[in-house]
C-alpha cells in the first residue's frame, strides 16, 4: 500500500509516475523528478497552487 502521482496528471505529457510508501516519500520522489527533468525550482514546488494540484492528483495503490 502506497501512493502514486502521475506526472501526466500535473498537466505534462511526461510518462513518469512517482511512487512512495508515504506521502513524504512520494513528494520527495516527485520533487526530485520535477527538478531534474522539468527544471522546477524549490520555490515553484512550494507554491500553494502546486501543492494543491499535486494533492489532487495523488492516487492510492
Ligand atoms: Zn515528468
Amino acid at each position: 500500500m502506497g501512493f502514486k502521482l502521475a506526472c501526466e496528471d500535473m498537466g505534462t505529457t511526461c510518462p513518469y509516475v512517482a511512487r512512495g510508501e508515504t506521502m513524504e516519500e512520494l513528494k520527495a520522489d516527485m520533487a526530485k523528478h520535477a527538478k531534474t527533468v522539468h527544471s522546477y525550482t524549490d520555490e515553484q514546488l512550494k507554491d500553494p497552487k502546486m501543492m494543491e494540484a499535486m494533492k489532487a492528483a495523488v492516487e492510492k495503490e
